[in-house]
């Protein structure tokens, strides 16, 4: 029954089996304060310092929704094409645990303020539509920490009534690689609406991955396991790749899927068993007699949508009528908003083919390799369609703005600055470049006449030379010329 880890089911070839995956993210909702208190959300403070009596749950201490949160969540559902649900309904789901005070968490079961949505993910082979079921606010628990000391449990509760956006997706991932393209679309569209933050550094978007698999062309899905509370999208693929093996070599033994929450392992690699999966009736959900049903108007919602800016797929529209980029380009340029400020404010003095080359080339590469991101870019847009307008103007040619580039990254300069003091400027000047050549064509008198002779191939070895000479230096247009004419 052991199978090599890197025997990888879902990627071999002969492989008769369909991985099937649905989502629960839970999305922390960008808000100064918690769903129904006012304590700060604010991350990395000392261990309970932002927990009000509300978020303690003491005893009489009654919560009050944050209208803010109720907004926010209503936005994402209109950012995910969803139906927007005027009456919802905040339920208690009781369970029992150290970090959770108030001995259940108020969430939302039957009527959840969105319903059903869509998403559109740019896959390689085409567009694919997954569908989402739902979208539900509810408060998140407190931190157990079992680490610290070999004894003790500690709990901090400062995220205790922090709220979150439960996002289910229906079962429509079929991959990996669709996980990570819904998980990123997903981030990206709520980073345009403001409505969450996306760093999963800091735990502000995790997710429950429910996987099972059947037989390709099978219509009935396979019992699922659901595998809780992974916090990065590496490892969402890790442990789908691992559970959807383990649930194929049971069925080959012949044995069954038990329904089951599974914890993913990261050091080990592997999906572990938890618990038999709980239904719904083993949480006890009912409505919370503290809080009214949730009503909002239609003009509540109609003003919201006033306040939603341009978001990825029809930016990515834009960019392909507007500024003739390829789907490819387009695709990378708005997958974050600060990316597509950037190149917005790039092209506003300068040429657009040359900005798309230049920022995804360049310098993502260059942002990549110091582990930076665009807002913490050191050459600001301004500084870079400076550089692109430099070679335009053939002030420097795009060797030469490579170095200027270099130079840029290290600090935000004038890239006409760099071009001075370090005298980069190209050398356009027919008369000094005609001097070069000679002395290029004099220096290679054997290879000049082999040229002349027909061996039309040493043209290139000429023009090199002459880079070579002149630093890089020399106008590679007017160079090509010159020589055709002296040669
Ligand atoms: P629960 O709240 O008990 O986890 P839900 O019905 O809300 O159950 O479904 C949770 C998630 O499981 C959804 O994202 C759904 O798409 C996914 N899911 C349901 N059935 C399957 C299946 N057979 N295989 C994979 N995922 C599934
Ligand atoms: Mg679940």
């Amino acid at each position: 029954m052991s199978r090599n880890k890197s025997e990888y089911l879902i990627n071999r070839k002969d492989n008769q089996y369909e991985v099937v995956i649905g989502l629960e993210v839970h999305a922390q909702v960008t808000s100064e304060s918690k769903l129904f208190s006012t304590s700060s959300t604010k991350f990395g403070a000392e261990p309970n310092t932002q927990v009000s009596l509300v978020d303690a749950a003491l005893p009489g201490m009654l919560p009050v929704i944050n209208k803010f949160c109720v907004k926010q969540a209503i936005k994402t559902g209109i950012g995910l094409n969803a139906k927007i649900n005027k009456r919802s309904v905040f339920d208690r789901k009781n369970y029992f645990y150290a970090d959770l005070p108030q001995g259940y968490q108020i969430s939302q079961f039957k009527d959840p303020i969105v319903g059903e949505g869509k998403v559109i993910l740019d896959m390689p082979g085409g567009q694919k539509e997954v569908g989402i079921e739902r979208l539900h606010l509810e408060q998140d628990a407190g931190k157990s920490i079992h680490d610290l000391d070999p004894k003790n449990t500690f709990v901090d509760l400062n995220r205790s009534g922090v709220a979150l956006m439960e996002i289910v997706s229906k079962p429509d991932l079929r991959s990996p690689d669709e996980v990570n393209a819904y998980v990123k679309k997903l981030r990206s569209i709520m980073r345009y609406l403001g409505t969450c933050d996306g760093n999963m550094q800091e735990g502000s978007l995790r997710a429950d991955v429910n996987v099972s698999v059947r037989k390709k062309g099978s219509k009935e899905f396979g019992t699922r396991c659901e595998i809780k509370n992974v916090n990065s999208i590496k490892f969402m693929q890790m442990a789908i790749e691992f559970e959807a093996n383990r649930q194929v070599d049971l069925i080959e033994d012949g044995q069954s899927i038990d329904q089951e929450t599974r914890l993913f392992d990261t050091k080990k690699n592997e999906t572990r068993s938890m618990r038999s999966k709980e239904d719904a009736h083993d949480y006890r959900y009912f409505p919370d007699p503290d809080l009214l049903p949730l009503e909002v108007s239609d003009d509540f919602i109609e003003k919201l949508k006033l306040e939603i800016p341009e978001l990825p797929d029809e930016k990515k529209k834009r960019f392909i009528e507007k500024f003739k980029l390829s789907p490819y380009e387009a695709t990378i340029l708005v997958s974050d908003n600060e990316t597509s400020n950037y190149f917005e404010n790039v092209i506003k003095k300068s040429d657009v083919k040359l900005a798309t080359n230049w920022i995804i080339g360049e310098l993502f590469a260059a942002l990549n390799e110091k582990n930076l991101e665009i807002a913490q870019s050191p050459i600001s847009a301004g500084n870079l369609s400076k550089l692109i307008n430099l070679i335009k103007d053939g002030t420097i040619s795009g060797k030469i703005a490579k170095t200027v580039f270099e130079h840029m990254m290290e600090g935000d300069k004038d890239p006409k600055k760099i071009v001075e003091e370090k005298g980069l400027k190209q050398e356009s000047d027919p008369k000094a470049l005609e001097a070069l050549i000679d002395k290029v064509i004099d220096d290679n008198r054997e290879k000049a006449t082999e040229y002349k002779s027909g061996k039309v191939k040493l043209f290139g070895f000429f023009v090199g030379q002459v880079m070579k000479v002149s630093a890089g230096k020399a106008n590679p247009q007017l160079v090509n010329e010159i020589l055709k004419k002296k040669l």
